[in-house]
């Protein structure tokens, strides 16, 4: 089987699984001041060292979560929660909080201010993108007086697409500065671009931003969460002192440390300039199929590509695709088989949605197998479409 949906999980790789067996006799409670303990601290606070220093963040503001959708929904409900939005530094006062974000966004993010603002707890403005690119074109003419938050994706999971992040960070701060009001806290969903390509949280200028072990090669049930020092949100649950008490619970330290050696190895790869290699390979393949069309502008460094080819759907060429031993999907696997949100954003067709299918690659994958994967596409398109002049 040739394995190309490395945006919906990714296998763990080689060394991660490997320092699972190292650090089979490092079992103690990192919170513990004995022996055990102190080992089991000493691994995870050099991890989280470790990540703090992939993406130019302190030490103190890196968090180990269980995943994104943990860390999406601590970042939007967090803000809300903390309340600190109620008064301007004028003493103004405000009573509903107002969160921007985009129609893009993975379903952690639009369920989780849908459900803020079904209980009357939030005002919610989702920014449309662009049909060509995918990607949310501006935020500036959604922001109020009342904006706590702006959540934007760095990277689209179903199109690969790229948010100017880093210019959407220009704007919210130089709006805190000159438009006074309540602050604005930008939180970055970075899960589809950690370790792809330089995520550094001070060339985005974000406050929070989310990632997830799995989409790494990390394994699976670990996540980070970035929270810039002196950055006011409510604590993810109550418990103890872990974690400065705002995400309690006892740490896993071994996850900490898949993380931190997957994550090095993910960017040795990508930054050499490999997983966009492979992208640039896919899209030339599939451009060559008559009838094809890319949805969406991937940006090479994630891998993503998402297309769909006229008068075959998705489900049949998925379908045709497996039991020839390619593995791609129709775009999320968190939508479930659900129609893709992402794409109807986007005001594409419904037979372009239909027919949509996304190949994901990854560096656990040869270019051999993605040349046989392209091989076996093209002629199940033709099968598909000989099929139907047929029937
Ligand atoms: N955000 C994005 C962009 C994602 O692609 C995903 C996973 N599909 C998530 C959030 C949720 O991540 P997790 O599986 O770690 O909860």
């Amino acid at each position: 089987m040739i394995y190309l949906d490395n945006a919906a999980t990714t296998q763990m790789c080689y060394d991660a699984r490997e320092i699972e067996n190292t650090l089979w006799d490092t079992y103690g409670n990192p919170a513990s001041s004995n022996a055990f303990g102190l080992e089991a601290r000493g691994v995870l606070e050099r991890a989280r060292a470790d990540i703090a220093k992939e993406i130019g963040a302190g030490y103190g503001e890196v968090f180990f979560t269980s995943g994104a959708t943990e860390g999406n929904n601590w970042a939007i409900r967090g803000r809300i929660e903390s309340g600190e939005w109620r008064a301007d530094s004028n003493g103004r006062a405000f009573h509903l909080p107002h969160v921007v974000t985009t129609a893009a966004e993975h379903h952690s993010v639009l369920n989780t201010v849908r459900a803020l603002e079904e209980r009357g707890l939030c005002e919610v403005t989702c920014l449309p993108v662009s049909g060509e690119t995918g990607a949310a074109e501006t935020i500036i003419r959604a922001l109020e007086l009342n904006t706590v938050l702006v959540s934007v994706m760095l990277i689209n999971n179903e199109t690969g697409a790229r948010n100017q992040v880093e210019r959407f960070g220009k704007i919210i701060r130089e709006w805190n500065i000159v438009k006074g009001g309540c602050h604005v806290l930008f939180h970055v969903d970075a899960t589809q671009a950690l370790g792809k390509t330089d995520v550094n949280v001070n060339d985005i200028g974000c406050d929070m931003l989310t990632a997830s072990g799995h989409k790494f090669h990390a394994g699976k049930g670990c996540g980070i969460m970035y929270i810039r020092s002196g950055t006011k949100i409510a604590n993810l649950m109550e418990g103890g002192g872990q974690q400065l008490g705002m995400r309690p619970g006892t740490e896993d330290p071994v996850a900490a440390a898949r993380m931190a050696v997957a994550l090095r190895q993910e960017r040795a790869f990508c930054g050499a300039g490999l997983l966009s290699g492979y992208t640039k390979y896919i899209l030339d393949a599939v451009r060559e199929i008559p009838g094809s069309c890319v949805n969406g502008h991937p940006c090479g460094e994630a891998g993503i590509v998402n297309v769909s080819f006229d008068g075959v759907t998705g489900e049949a060429l998925l379908n045709a695709l497996e039991a020839r031993g390619v593995v791609c999907s129709a775009g999320s696997a968190c939508s479930m088989g659900g129609e893709s949100h992402v794409l109807r954003a986007m005001g594409l067709s419904d037979e372009r949605i239909q027919g949509a299918i996304r190949i994901s690659v990854g560096r656990m994958n040869h270019i051999m197998q993605i040349r046989e994967a392209m091989q076996i596409l093209r002629e199940c398109v033709d099968e598909l479409r000989r099929a139907e002049v047929k029937e």
